[in-house]
């Protein structure tokens, strides 16, 4: 994964129902890690997955909301720190993949009385379209444009900037700007 980022939440998508692949855990998780042509370390796939299908769970470190760094991804209220493998998903402007928040209202577990029942929130990496073995596994930042960074992602319909597709403009916007505020180096100081 790319640095900078600054916590933001990204695109998760948020759905609620109990996933229908708990039964089937073993299918999951056919990935590894390994080094990308321009960005670092990647995940990549080692079995083909169907577009649509869950590709695994990120797993990680629960930590307090507005906690800041590199990798880490705002879900449920707060931020998770990934583990390996998904601590390593790359971005890209044409994801093959997405996080989605799935919100268990898992009616066995005890209860409170009066109290509102939580439902419990998993992260996992769902495949955008159907992937290859070999195919590095990408999902779209989605950062805010004040986190945003430039892109070298290389799709066809990159961005330039890894920022919500929303904000576009506005990332273009305070690049601009900075431009303009740059003083060329021969002319006197003020
Ligand atoms: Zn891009």
């Amino acid at each position: 994964m790319t640095p900078t980022n600054d916590g933001d939440a990204g695109q998760i998508r948020k759905a609620k129902a109990v996933p229908p692949f708990e039964s089937r855990r073993g299918r999951f998780d056919r990935v590894k890690v390994a080094e990308t042509a321009l960005c670092g370390m990647g995940v990549f796939a080692t079995a083909p997955v169907k577009k649509g299908r869950a590709v695994g769970r990120v797993l990680g470190e629960r930590k307090p909301e507005g906690f800041r760094s590199d990798y880490c991804v705002e879900f449920d209220g707060g931020a998770l720190e990934p583990f390996a493998p998904y601590r390593f998903l790359n971005h890209s402007c044409d994801p093959n993949c997405e996080f989605i928040e799935w919100q268990i209202d898992d009616q066995s577990l005890p209860q409170e009385e009066g109290s509102e029942r939580k439902p419990i929130c998993e992260l996992w990496v769902h495949a955008l379209r159907d992937i290859q073995i070999g195919e590095e596994l990408t999902v779209d930042y989605g950062w805010d444009w004040r986190a945003a960074i430039p892109c070298k992602c290389g799709s066809p319909n990159c961005r330039g900037w890894i920022c919500k597709p929303e904000d576009i403009e506005l990332c273009k916007a305070r690049y601009a700007e900075e431009e303009s505020n740059i003083v060329p180096r021969s002319e006197p100081p003020q």
